[in-house]
């Protein structure tokens, strides 16, 4: 399999000038004004190459607040033509998918529950055939590194020239500060396998509250992740999903300032 080296517009650079890339924006999007208000504010601050925001959403149990849906697909569209931000959202299926291409979303995610299974994953391969689109694959939400390069081969076997890796965490019955444990050592494994996949880290998703984020953020370019995928709400306290660890605007801002205040 061929995996090239990705040729993307990355803000930033780790201490060896390696490129960084950064996607930013809340778990989910909640309305036109929540979207197009925080969409302003990143593209003001100037760190954030693509705008994520989920519109369908993988809840655990049935009735929390499952996404806004297709309607998300058009404030996506203006988000990136009146802030100029490239756009990211999940996808689960494949109406998933021909509704995100038919609306020009320019990166596509796979979640961590879809990623666990090898059917979905194929189906979603099956329907980005030949697409011209970036598609990041979240780890499975268990620690098995095998399903999580699986779910890469599938993609990359359709045709797709634009893949990265997120590493999110896993879950785990046992107590930890964590919502999600990162096991450095697979994606450090997955980099192996595939030397010119990039691999990002979402410190959100691995530390379930914004306190912690820092601290993963610094572990993550300390062994030179090639960006990260941070949530970022303009009211974090009022969210409808993920409440605890989204940042504020500026808090996201300050963050990745610290993070990259020695590169160019
Ligand atoms: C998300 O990014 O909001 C999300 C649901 O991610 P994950 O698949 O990592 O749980
Ligand atoms: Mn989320």
């Amino acid at each position: 399999m061929e995996i090239k080296e990705q040729n993307v517009q990355q803000s930033k650079r780790t201490p060896a000038g390696k490129k960084q890339l950064i996607i930013a924006g809340p778990c989910s999007a909640e309305s036109e004004e929540q979207l197009m208000r925080v969409a302003g504010m990143l593209a003001a601050g100037g760190h954030t190459d693509f705008f994520r925001a989920g519109i369908w959403k993988p809840r655990t149990r049935p009735g929390n607040f499952e996404g806004v849906g297709n309607k998300g697909l058009q404030w996506l569209k203006l988000v990136k033509e009146e802030t100029g931000l490239k756009t990211a959202t999940e996808v689960a299926t494949t109406t998933h998918v021909y509704e995100a291409l038919k609306y020009g979303i320019d990166c596509l995610w796979i979640g961590a529950r879809t990623t666990a299974n090898p059917f979905a994953t194929q189906e979603i391969a099956n329907a980005l055939q030949g697409a011209d689109v970036k598609v990041c694959i979240k780890n499975p939400v268990n620690p098995d590194a095998g399903l999580w390069l699986g779910a890469i081969e599938r993609i990359s076997t359709a045709g797709i020239k634009d893949i990265m890796a997120i590493h999110r965490g896993f879950s785990s019955c046992a107590k930890t500060r964590y919502r999600n444990i990162p096991l450095w050592a697979i994606p450090v494994w997955l980099k192996k396998q595939l030397p010119g996949l990039p691999v990002l880290c979402d410190p959100s998703h691995i530390a379930g509250n914004s306190e912690l984020i820092p601290h993963i953020t610094r572990r993550a370019m300390g062994m030179r992740f090639d960006g990260l995928m941070i949530e970022v709400h303009p009211e974090p306290e009022k969210a409808m999903s993920d409440v605890r660890q989204q940042l504020t605007p500026t808090s996201f801002e300050q963050l990745l300032a610290a993070t990259f205040k020695n590169s160019s």
